[in-house]
Formats: C-alpha cells, sequence, structure tokens
C-alpha cells in the first residue's frame, strides 16, 4: 500500500516509513546496566569483525534506496556510534543523499571532544542526543558501569552546543533504586540550558538486563515529581511519530520530554525501521529476526531486488510490541528473543 501523493511506504497497521535508525557497530565504551550488563557482555564478549559490519558505501547504497522509499530522518546509532573510526565519511555520504531532510546521531559523549563534534557538523551532522543519567559521578558511574565521569559528558553536551549541533537533546533512562532521585536535579540542571532533556521510561529490550517492572517509574509519576517544583504544560507534537511527549515549563525555562513506552505506549505513530551493524533490517527495537540485507549486498543483487526487500519488509510489518506488552506483560516479558539494544540503537 503506497500513497503516490505521500510517496510514503505503509505497513499492515498503516505506518509510513519515515525514518531510519542506523547502528555502525555494536560495541560500546560503557555497560549501561539496562542495555549491555557487564555480568553478560564482559571483556571475553565477541562482538562483530570488522569485516562483517556493512561498509559505509554498503550503508551509503542502503540508506540511499530507504530514501527513495520515503525516509526523510536518518539516525546513527550502535553500540557507541563514535567508536566506529572515520564516522565523518558516512555522515558526508548520508548528508548528500536527496531527500534526507534530518541526520542525527546518538552517543554517550565518552568520544565527542570539540574537535569531533565540529567534524561532525562540518560533514552534515545536524544534531545529537547525548545520553546521561544522573549529574553524581556516584549514580552515574553505576549506571554505566565503567566509572566514567559526568563532568567529560558535560563538556561533550557543550561541545556539541557550540559546533551547532542543536537542538541538543539529553536522554536519561530512569529506574527506580538507581537514579530516580537523580530526576529533579537533573532537570534542574538543564532547565534554561537551550537543551532538550528527555526521561526514558526503562524497559524490557533485549535478554540480559533483567527488567523487572516494579523498576519502572512511570512517565505520569515522573511528570508530577518534576510539576510540584516547576509547573508545566503539554507542547503539540512537531511531527507524525514522534517518540517523546513533549512539555514546556510555564516559567520560560525550556522544554522536556517523555519517552513512555511501558506506561503509554506509541507503537500505533512508529515509523522507525534499524538497520543493524551488519546488515539485518529489523522493523521493531523488540523484534527477534531481520531481513538480511547484507546477503543481498554481497551477493551483486541489484537496487530493484535490495528495494523490493526493503519494501515486503515494511509491508508485511504489524509490530507493536509495547501495546501487547501493555495488556499482558507477564505472558511477553522475558518469555520471547529479542535483539540486543545494542545492535540496533535505542
Ligand atoms: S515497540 Fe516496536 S512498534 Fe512499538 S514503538 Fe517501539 S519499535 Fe515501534
Amino acid at each position: 500500500m503506497s500513497s503516490a501523493s505521500e510517496g510514503l511506504l505503509r505497513d499492515q497497521l498503516g505506518r509510513a516509513l519515515r525514518d531510519l535508525r542506523i547502528s555502525v557497530t555494536d560495541r560500546c565504551n560503557f555497560r549501561c546496566v539496562y542495555c549491555m550488563p557487564k555480568a553478560v557482555f564482559g571483556q571475553h564478549f565477541r562482538f562483530l569483525p570488522r569485516e562483517e559490519l556493512l561498509s559505509f558505501e554498503e550503508i551509503e547504497r542502503v540508506a540511499r534506496l530507504f530514501a527513495e522509499l520515503g525516509v526523510r530522518k536518518i539516525r546513527l546509532t550502535g553500540g557507541e556510534p563514535l567508536m566506529r573510526r572515520e564516522l565523518e565519511r558516512l555522515v558526508a555520504k548520508l548528508a548528500a543523499i536527496p531527500g534526507i531532510e534530518d541526520l542525527a546521531l546518538t552517543t554517550n559523549g565518552a568520544l565527542l571532544t570539540p574537535d569531533r563534534a565540529r567534524a561532525l557538523r562540518e560533514a552534515g551532522l545536524r544534531r545529537v542526543t547525548v545520553s546521561l543519567d544522573a549529574l553524581d559521578d556516584e549514580t552515574f558511574q553505576r549506571m554505566n558501569d565503567v566509572g566514567f565521569p559526568v563532568s567529560r559528558v558535560l563538556d561533550a553536551i557543550e561541545a556539541a552546543a557550540r559546533a551547532g549541533l542543536r537542538p541538543v537533546k539529553i536522554n536519561m533512562v530512569v529506574k527506580r533504586g538507581w537514579n530516580d532521585q537523580a530526576i529533579l536535579p537533573m532537570a534542574q540542571h538543564f532547565r534554561g540550558s537551550g537543551h532538550v532533556l528527555r526521561f526514558i521510561e526503562y524497559m524490557d529490550v533485549g535478554t540480559a538486563n533483567g527488567w523487572r517492572l516494579d523498576e519502572v517509574v512511570p512517565a505520569d509519576e515522573i511528570l508530577d515529581r518534576i510539576n510540584r517544583h516547576w509547573p508545566l504544560e503539554p507542547v503539540p507534537p512537531a511531527h507524525p511519530g514522534e517518540v517523546a511527549t513533549r512539555y514546556r515549563y510555564r516559567d520560560g525555562a525550556g522544554e522536556i520530554g517523555i519517552i513512555a513506552s511501558v506506561t503509554h505506549p506509541f507503537c500505533r505513530g512508529c515509523t522507525r525501521a534499524r538497520l543493524s551493524p551488519e546488515g539485518q533490517l529489523f522493523t521493531c527495537l523488540f523484534a527477534a529476526r531481520g531481513t538480511d540485507l547484507r546477503q543481498l549486498l554481497r551477493s551483486g543483487a541489484d537496487d530493484a531486488t535490495l528495494m523490493a526487500a526493503i519494501r515486503n519488509t515494511w509491508q508485511g510489518r504489524a509490530d507493536r510490541y509495547s501495546e501487547l506488552r501493555r495488556l499482558d506483560t507477564p505472558s511477553l516479558v522475558g518469555t520471547r528473543p529479542k535483539v540486543e539494544m545494542f545492535r540496533i540503537g535505542g
């Protein structure tokens, strides 16, 4: 079902293909407890060898076909995307693809120096989202589990802003009993900064984070905690399929967002496809299997064949995991295989 006027491809639930998340590596220099717990992904874990990763030329080719099918926004993710060497070369290729209107990157900031931020901006990157789960080192290091200091992430956020990678968004995953005491300090710190702080409900991504519903701080509770100190009002979504629900401070001190996949699922507006580092096309963050585009790329398939594979995958898509989890958590959680989040980006 494609609508000529919109030129967009629609899935089984009528959702248009608009966004492509490209994971350029499964490696990361953090071991965040909600994504890549050290106990499972320790020093002996085998990450993908370089030859199994899509090359920048292969990624560019696939991204160009997605753009022809209606994708307008690309987000580079990982693992930690800045661990992929010469990423600026890929950014320049993607920024030049006709139809791509937005090119963003999600990073933990560890490698985002002023020079790197400038180089990424000059290559064509538009904006960045930086992950930061607390403002005090004790809590933050308990979450990232590699002893990385808050100050260096704050420096990365300012380096991104100075380089023109704006608006800078900050993602905080909230886990009850781990960092929920940091909600108000984080809100206070970023009020008036011009940066947009987003609170993410802790999710049962992948198979290894030992997710429990009682460790989720619901979006309504996060909002209530902030609203008691600094009254908020809703902001309408900027575009269809926007992940975060937006609010602004009534006193003009800026905006926050809430990503509530657990308590307010947004599957009905989900317009995101995901490409893994080794070229698997996934249609949901909680999917178990993908469509192997690398095999086609490396067996000499032409563009029409690749396009057909992407089109068939999207048109056959009916994913709505978060909706189903909401309806019956016990029957879903921990019972089915899922791709690890660090392979397809959050
Ligand atoms: S659970 Fe899957 S379908 Fe639902 S919003 Fe997340 S990625 Fe999209």
